[in-house]
């Protein structure tokens, strides 16, 4: 019993020492605007897979240091079901991060790793994987993201890495109603298990009150409402993605019922960015040499 009151009771304590630090944290606080509103584009990757291109369209190419960030989401197998057979990527990290479903991915160095509802994949490209990502299940809901990371210049050409994270092992942090998912970064003295080359923070969030969260000043963020609506200065629906101001944090009220959006800022490398497909690099000379290793059989050795 009084072991039972002491765990309670140190609870208690931590959930109010938060509290204490969120409102610390959060007074007279600058707070970020929203600058761009963006539409996701309807397009098909891999063997036909169907998604929306939220980042790395036309609309908005990237935001530094993202380069890419796509949704996937149905219920109809014909959609998915092709999946993303074998192909090369050097100079980035994906990450995958699943909400439904289940997917197998495997790399010709012999790696395998397993997605399912909730968990992440955080793979390094570095200086060249050839993997495949395809649907482990023939019917019912897949959904999820992927995001792409830039390396920096002198990271690059590293060993490939990956990085498989349970959904056990992303922290959930609670907050006046709300529930925020560290995937990369912290919040509130919570660190999620990310291990990005360069600063991320990527939070999945249900939103149920007013929340503010602090984001590193200078770090370029964006906000995508992927369930429901908020408010951060502008009303945020379903499908929007915001590009917000450079400094402060993030103001955002609730305003649906099971509001979800994900929130991801990050340092900004500033060097420049040569892509061709699944290669990206700093110089054109780069990714001509990208073609010319794949071609020649030398990439996931
Ligand atoms: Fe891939």
């Amino acid at each position: 019993m009084l072991m039972e009151q002491k765990f309670f009771r140190e609870k208690i304590n931590l959930f109010q020492k938060n509290l204490n630090e969120y409102e610390m944290t959060n007074s007279n606080k600058e707070v970020r605007r929203i600058e761009r509103i963006i539409r996701g584009v309807e397009t098909s990757d891999g063997a036909g897979v169907s998604l929306t291109r939220i980042l790395g369209s036309p609309e908005l190419n990237m935001l530094d240091p993202f380069l890419l960030l796509d949704e996937f989401g149905s219920d109809n197998p014909d959609e998915y079901i092709a999946g993303f057979p074998p192909h090369p990527h050097r100079g980035f990290e994906t990450v995958t991060y699943m909400l439904h479903g289940k997917f197998r991915h495997k790399d010709t160095a012999g790696n395998e790793g397993y997605l399912e509802d909730g968990s992440v994949q955080w793979m390094t490209a570095g200086r060249g994987v050839i993997h495949s990502e395809m649907p482990e299940q023939t019917q019912g809901l897949l959904r999820g993201f992927q995001l792409w990371i830039n390396l920096p210049k002198e990271k690059k050409m590293i060993k490939p890495a990956y990085n498989d994270i349970p959904p056990d092992m992303i922290p959930t942090v609670k907050v006046e109603n709300s529930e925020v998912k560290v995937i990369s970064g912290v919040f509130l003295n919570t660190m999620g298990p990310g291990k990005p080359h360069t600063g991320v923070l990527y939070l999945d969030i249900k939103l149920r009150s007013h929340l503010v969260i602090p984001i590193e000043n200078g770090w370029n963020a964006m906000c995508y409402v992927y369930e429901g609506e908020i408010e951060s200065g502008r009303v945020l629906s379903k499908g929007d993605l915001a590009v917000m101001s450079k400094n402060g944090a993030l103001d955002c009220i609730n305003k649906a019922d099971g509001t979800r959006m994900l929130l991801i800022a990050g340092k900004p490398l500033n060097e420049p960015v040569a892509r061709g497909g699944p290669f990206v690099m700093n110089t054109k000379s780069e990714i001509v040499q990208a073609f010319e290793d794949f071609q020649s059989g030398s990439f996931g050795k």
